[in-house]
């Protein structure tokens, strides 16, 4: 399969783990080892998890080319491909934006913490289609076997996913055997702040500690990913609850006259 729109298809590759990620050489590599592509890194220069869509609008922002193709910025990864795309590439939009593989899995209702994926939504709401790739770590698994299948996948949304409202999330397990498109699942929210003191005597706390628990549904990317499954879910900005319109819309008769002041 070729992309045939140019002669050069464009991809940005970012992340939030930043610069040094093993996981971002590795999508790197996936990206170049496709004919026809030319691949620009833009990454924060440090890691960045749990950024969620942070643009940095309060200081400067600094970019600082590395070697040919690559780049770094002292922000998140929605800093980077809207820097990217509005700056660097800003003559020749990139065709696709791929995020990751981030270290560690983003599932379910932890979209929405994720850098990883929230620099696929800066990629879609820019109007190009994008990627977002993380794994799950554990004894055995292979950022490069990851590289494998994103490098089939990237080929494929290069020919056939430009629809830009929709963004892929791509979870792999630590040893997979097949793929599953799914749905988002739902996270258990059990594990309690961890609360300790600081060698001056004075506490502190830590947000998020224990593993995560989910609920176990069918379909979920949580239950593909728990059954060896690669698991990609197709995302989209758009948070409205469709449903509650009508039953909501008495409040604009009970509110209407305050409203009017
Ligand atoms: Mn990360």
């Amino acid at each position: 399969m070729r992309y045939h729109a140019r002669a050069m298809a464009r991809i940005l590759v970012t992340n939030d783990d930043g610069i040094y990620s093993e996981g971002l050489r590795t999508l790197a590599d996936a990206c170049r080892r496709i004919d026809g592509v030319e691949v620009l890194v833009v990454a924060p220069d440090r890691e960045q998890s749990a950024a969620s869509h942070a643009l940095t609008l309060n200081r400067p922002l600094r970019l600082l080319k590395l070697r040919e193709s690559e780049y770094i910025i002292d922000g998140t990864p929605a800093d980077c491909v809207n820097l990217a795309i509005l700056k660097l590439m800003k003559d020749d939009r990139p065709d696709l934006v791929v995020s990751g593989i981030n270290f560690g899995p983003n599932l379910g209702d932890d979209v929405t913490y994720s850098g990883t994926i929230s620099a696929a939504f800066e990629g879609a709401l820019l109007g190009i289609p994008s990627i977002a790739f993380s794994t799950l770590v554990g004894e055995g698994f292979s950022f490069e076997r990851c590289g494998v299948v994103a490098e089939t996948l990237i080929r494929w949304a290069l020919e056939s996913q430009r629809d830009p409202h929709i963004i892929l999330n791509v979870n792999f397990p630590v040893a997979f055997t097949g793929v599953r498109v799914a749905r988002l699942g739902t996270r258990i929210y059990s594990e309690g702040i961890i609360e300790r003191k600081d060698p001056r005597g004075r506490t502190y706390y830590w947000i998020g500690g224990g593993e995560p628990t989910w609920h176990p549904a069918e379909g979920t990317d949580f239950e593909a990913v728990e059954s060896g499954f690669i698991a990609i879910t197709p995302l989209h900005l758009d948070l409205t609850h469709h449903a509650s319109i009508p039953r909501l819309k008495l409040l604009e008769e009970l509110l209407g006259d305050d409203a009017k002041g």
